[in-house]
C-alpha cells in the first residue's frame, strides 16, 4: 500500500473479532483534482468571452452609438460568442466521449468519404494561404464516421492553424502491417519536445494566445485521444521547431475492413 491513501475502518464483530473495511481512495482523488482542474479552466475559458460580451453590452446600454461603431461591436461581440459556443461543443464532445451511456458503435467507414470531407474542411480553413493536399490509399474501416471524422479533422485543423501562410498540409491514408494509419504532416511552426508529451491534456497549450487567435479551445487534442482510445488506436507526434510535425494515428488491424467481410470481433 505504499504511497496509496486508504480509509480504514475498523467494525467490532461479536464482541472480540473485528472487520478491516478499507478504501483505496487515491484514484478517486486524482480524479477529484482533474475534475476541479476542468472546471476551473473551463469557467475560465468561458468567462473571458463573456467578459467582453458584458462590457460591450454595457457601453451599448449606457451611451447613443453611432451605427459604424455599434456594427464593429456587434461584430466583436459575435465572435466572442463564436467562441463560447465552439468551446461548449468540445466540452460536450468530451463529456459523450467518455460516457460509458454513448459506447462507440463501430460501422463500416468510407475512407474516401471521410477524408474528403477532412479536406474540405481543411481547405475552408486555410482559405487558399496553404497547399493542402490528400493520398488515400489504404482500405476501409471500422468505427464511428462521425467520431473518426471529429478527431482527424482536428489534426487536419490544427496543421493549418500552426502552419503560416504559403505553408503545406499533407495528409495520407495507408495499410501497414499491424492494420491502417493515417498521417497529418505539416511544414509549421512545429512543438518542442518538453511539450510534446503533454499536448493532449485538456487545456493545454504551447502558446495561449496563439492558439486564441486562430480560434483554438485547448480541447481538440484531448478530444482526439478520446477517438482514438474508444478505437484502439495510438497517436504519435514528431516534430521540429520551425520546422513542422507529423501526427500519426495506428489503428489496428481488427479495425480494417476487407471488402465485404463480416469481422467476428466487431460483428455485435
Ligand atoms: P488548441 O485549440 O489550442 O489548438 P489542441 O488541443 O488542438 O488545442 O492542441 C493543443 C496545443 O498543441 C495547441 O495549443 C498547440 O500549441 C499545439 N499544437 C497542436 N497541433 C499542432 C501543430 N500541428 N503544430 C504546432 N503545434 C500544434
Amino acid at each position: 500500500f505504499r504511497g496509496r491513501k486508504l480509509i480504514v475502518h475498523i467494525i467490532p464483530f461479536e464482541n472480540r473479532r473485528q472487520i478491516l473495511v478499507t478504501h483505496d481512495i487515491t484514484e478517486t482523488e486524482r480524479t477529484d483534482m482533474m475534475r476541479r482542474d476542468f472546471i476551473a479552466n473551463a469557467s475560465h475559458e468561458l468567462r473571458t468571452p463573456l467578459t467582453v460580451i458584458v462590457g460591450f453590452l454595457e457601453i451599448a446600454a449606457s451611451e447613443q452609438l453611432d451605427a459604424a461603431t455599434r456594427q464593429a461591436h456587434l461584430k466583436l461581440m459575435m465572435e466572442q460568442a463564436y467562441r463560447m459556443q465552439h468551446l461548449i461543443e468540445d466540452m460536450l464532445t468530451l463529456s459523450r466521449l467518455e460516457s460509458i451511456d454513448h459506447p462507440m458503435r463501430p460501422e463500416r467507414v468510407d475512407v474516401h468519404k471521410l477524408l474528403d470531407k477532412v479536406l474540405r474542411d481543411a481547405q475552408a480553413l486555410s482559405a487558399g494561404k496553404h497547399e493542402i493536399t490528400l493520398e488515400v490509399q489504404g482500405s476501409d474501416v471500422m468505427g464511428s464516421f462521425d467520431e473518426l471524422y471529429s478527431a482527424f479533422g482536428n489534426l487536419a485543423a490544427n496543421a493549418v492553424r500552426y502552419t503560416p501562410a504559403g505553408g503545406a498540409v499533407h495528409l495520407s491514408w495507408d495499410d501497414t502491417a499491424a492494420g491502417v494509419r493515417f498521417t497529418v504532416r505539416d511544414t509549421g511552426i512545429g512543438i518542442s519536445p518538453e511539450h510534446i508529451s503533454r499536448l493532449t491534456e485538456r487545456f493545454y497549450r504551447v502558446d495561449k494566445s496563439r492558439s486564441r487567435e486562430t480560434q483554438g479551445t485547448g480541447l481538440g487534442l484531448a478530444i482526439v485521444k478520446h477517438v482514438l482510445l474508444r478505437h484502439n488506436a495510438t497517436l504519435s507526434i514528431a516534430s521540429e521547431p520551425g520546422e513542422g510535425s507529423t501526427f500519426t494515428v495506428n489503428l489496428p488491424k481488427a479495425l480494417s475492413a476487407a471488402p465485404h467481410q463480416a469481422i467476428p470481433a466487431l460483428a455485435a
